[in-house]
């Protein structure tokens, strides 16, 4: 034990010393645009809760009801005795919302791309990974004994050259839809011409798409009108689809079926809890009855990226939520945020290892809940902490 706790000792030291120790923020509220953090009221713009759905009455009255009508919890797994009605409904749910055969729920995303890629592959097949994708496609591929093949970020000529290479039966193409530093969307259209052309099945994590971006938020490949051509998706129900938690694998009825048999974090880990379940259908019927809540998510887009651009700031990324804002210097960035939370705005600041060397940057997430006053009282303070720090 001496041993180990030494080691474990240096390793933290090491990481304050670099910076990279994280230190969580007590939150004492719900999640909303507005929360209650060290004692004060702030502005929150780095959460996932694109839809301001995380603690929205109808979601939160599904959960309620779910408990009262199909309980607690299941205290089994899937097929011991952990299916209920509602998780097929669910799963129904997601294949319709994504126009594909069948779905397999999760307790996380993490999980479901844990549990794919060794279900589906074997050694004859090969991968072919995006080398900024999510760590829980990093781990699934882990666990597998296809061929592994990492091609260098959104780097088309480096992909095509690794798949006209490979002489493996089935070949995956597997990226992030969206990837979270850079609020980039993943080129699927090139992405699935490469797939047909080399004859290969693509996957896309979608877990910062879904609900977000394409028609009625359909996800990346909709965005850029290649859906049809996206054999697999994975996505959460933790980020815009109510904030909670839960993931899911959506595709054909047979890669669907292999995994219910197969695919172990579903086979051996607990079924999703009911009131996440039923939330996780209203979020559905939510979106499905009111898609005015896309237009006010892309008209915050639109707004702040372009105020922000106006005011003399460089951001990165396309039309997405996730608006990075690029400082370069890891301790001005820190002390930006520093400020801002001083001005109760709520964002957090990336820097190695995170992202690259002197590419830090504060990471700004929209919701279509965010009134036009909060998005202006955040860009507002964005430029004086700034002018202040002669960032700008
Ligand atoms: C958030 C995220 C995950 C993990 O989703 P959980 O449901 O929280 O496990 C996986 N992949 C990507 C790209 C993500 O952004």
């Amino acid at each position: 034990m001496s041993e180990l706790n030494k080691k474990i000792d240096n390793q933290l030291s090491l990481m304050r010393e670099s910076g990279t120790y994280k230190n969580e923020r007590i939150i004492g509220s719900s999640q909303e645009t507005s929360i209650f953090v060290n004692n004060h009221n702030v502005l929150n713009f780095c959460a996932n809760n694109y839809l301001g759905l995380a603690n929205d009455i109808r979601i939160k009255n599904a959960a309620i009801q779910a408990i009262n009508e199909w309980g607690y919890g299941l205290a089994s797994v899937r097929f011991i005795c952990g299916t209920q009605e509602i998780h097929k409904l669910l799963e129904k749910k997601v294949s319709d919302f994504l126009k594909k055969e069948d779905t397999i729920l999760y307790s996380s995303c993490f999980d479901a791309n844990g549990g794919i890629f060794e279900s589906i592959l074997d050694e004859n097949d090969a991968i072919f990974s995006d080398e900024l994708n999510h760590a829980s496609i990093i781990d699934g591929i882990r666990l597998c004994k296809a061929q592994k093949n990492r091609y260098k970020h959104i780097d088309m000529a480096d992909l095509e050259s690794l798949l006209k290479n490979s002489t493996s039966k089935t070949k995956l193409i597997v990226t992030d839809g969206v990837f979270s530093m850079d609020g980039n969307i993943a080129p699927l259209k090139e992405i699935t011409e490469l797939s047909r052309k080399y004859n290969a099945l693509v996957m896309v994590d979608d877990c910062h798409a879904t609900g977000v971006i394409g028609e009625n938020g359909m996800g990346s490949g909709s965005y850029h009108q290649v859906h049809e051509h996206i054999d697999i998706i994975s996505s959460t129900f933790g980020k815009a689809l109510g904030g909670a938690s839960g993931g899911f694998i959506t595709s054909s009825y047979k890669i669907i079926e292999l995994l219910r048999q197969k695919s172990r974090p579903y086979l051996f880990s607990n079924s999703m809890a009911p009131p996440l379940v039923s939330a996780s259908i209203e979020a559905f019927n939510v979106i499905n009855s009111d898609p005015s809540i896309f237009k006010r998510l892309d008209e915050n887009t639109k707004y702040f990226r372009q105020k922000i651009i106006e005011a003399g700031f460089e951001i990165r990324g396309e039309n997405h939520p996730i608006v990075p804002i690029m400082i370069y210097d890891a301790k001005k960035a820190m002390e930006l945020s520093k400020k801002l939370l001083e001005k109760n705005i709520y964002v957090i600041a990336f820097s190695f290892p995170v992202v690259p060397k002197e590419k830090a940057r504060i990471r700004v997430q929209l919701s279509s809940a965010h009134t036009k006053e909060q998005i202006d009282l955040a860009i507002n303070s964005f430029i004086e902490c700034s002018q202040e720090l002669n960032i700008i």
